[in-house]
């Protein structure tokens, strides 16, 4: 008999517990890392598990995998080594000369895979203004696009789409609806009950939430031939996330719930703060009302915007870098997602062939005192306009 409540458990209590795990063998609550990169047969010359070789899967990597799945209200979840490495995964499993319509302004890897991959004739690809769903469904041509991908709130600018409205579009043109939604993790959007039918989120970010992983995590409620393609394209080019990474990505799920909680909070207090400073020219940030994005936003995040904003610096680029160089506290780095927050100096970091404002600057908020953040953001500004 269970003792457990009979109504379904809320998401943080299953990130917490890692889906409940316990080894009914020791009663150990925390899982073991399985390193090994064969597996022998048994006395029949058969696989004792579905594990022949590394590259296939592992252990720990499928626990890591149920927990994002479930999470995600998935049926099914792969991991690769980076996010960067499942992206390419998807491109690698569209067939040669797929039409693809992808944002002009994004995540600057992706970006560059996609221009890369235009030039050389792997892919025709179609680039529509970031947020635009009615550029996005100009650029969509029936029965042939195969991939339409959507990130939001995208990079660096944080403009919102709607997922409902875009998949509409995608699947009007018979082609299927990728999100990127990095910047807010399935605890706030669940883009697959949104209408996407695949759901990426580069796991190095919130769902690691540590800086020591890099990760990416596609999702899927309906499996099939492209679903079996990407597995594949994981399996000979060997980029299943490793077994030590995977249990350090369980790790940092167990607190996903009350880290981004956290640094929502910052964020809003930080953008609310900036919002009129006379040194910042925008704060960009779904949470604040004045975001253009904000409703939807609202709707798709259930008022959890997430860590991610940028601000535009009054004087220029090199008052902008100035700022970063000059603050104690963010780390002047990239990446984003993390427990300690991080400021970049968007131009510099994504370099030529980047539709960016010369003077933006990226924060990602971590989980410090706000306070404390907004005091080295102060000093910083203060520095760099003197
Ligand atoms: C970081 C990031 C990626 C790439 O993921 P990696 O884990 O760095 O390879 C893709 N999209 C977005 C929005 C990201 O922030």
């Amino acid at each position: 008999m269970s003792d457990r409540p009979n109504r379904p458990l809320s998401p943080a209590t299953k990130l917490a517990q890692a889906l409940r795990f316990l080894d009914e063998e020791t009663g150990a609550i925390v899982p073991p890392i399985q390193p090994t990169a064969t597996y022998a047969r048994d006395g029949d010359y058969g696989l004792r598990q579905s594990y022949m070789y590394r590259r296939d899967s592992n252990q720990t990597t499928e626990q890591a995998e149920a927990i994002i799945a479930d999470h995600e209200e998935a049926t099914e979840c792969m991991l690769f080594a980076s996010g960067m490495s499942a992206c390419t995964a998807v491109i690698d499993a569209l067939e040669a000369g797929a039409h693809v319509v992808v944002p002009d302004v994004m995540y600057h890897g992706v970006l560059q895979q996609f221009q890369r991959c235009n030039a050389m004739g792997r892919l025709d690809v179609s680039f529509y203004r970031t947020g635009d769903l009615g550029d996005m469904a100009r650029h969509c041509r029936h029965g042939q696009t195969r991939l339409v991908w959507v990130e939001t709130p995208n990079n660096p600018d944080w403009d919102v789409t709607d997922i409902a409205a875009a998949s509409e579009v995608a699947h009007k043109a018979g082609a299927r609806l990728l999100t990127d939604c990095t910047g807010t993790p399935p605890c706030a959007t669940r883009a697959l009950s949104f209408g996407a039918d695949i759901s990426f989120h580069s796991a190095t970010k919130y769902l690691n939430g540590h800086s020591d992983v890099t990760a990416g995590a596609l999702s899927v409620r309906e499996t099939g031939a492209f679903w079996d393609e990407i597995f594949e394209r994981r399996k000979l080019t060997g980029t299943v996330l490793h077994s030590f990474d995977a249990w350090l990505l369980i790790r940092g799920m167990r607190t996903l719930m009350l880290r981004y909680e956290r640094a929502t909070q910052n964020a809003l207090r930080i953008a609310t703060h900036f919002e009129s400073h006379p040194q910042v020219e925008a704060v960009l940030y779904p949470g604040l009302p004045s975001h253009p994005g904000h409703e939807v936003a609202t709707r798709q995040t259930g008022g959890m915007y997430g860590g991610m904003l940028s601000i535009v610096v009054r004087g220029g680029e090199q008052a902008a870098i100035d700022v970063a160089r000059f603050c104690g506290l963010f780390y002047p780095a990239t990446s984003l997602g993390g427990v300690e927050s991080l400021i970049e100096h968007r131009k510099t970091v994504s370099g030529e062939g980047f539709n960016v404002h010369p003077a933006l600057l990226r924060l990602s908020i971590g989980i410090e005192d706000a306070d404390d953040l907004i005091a080295d953001l102060e000093q910083a500004l203060t520095r760099a306009g003197g």
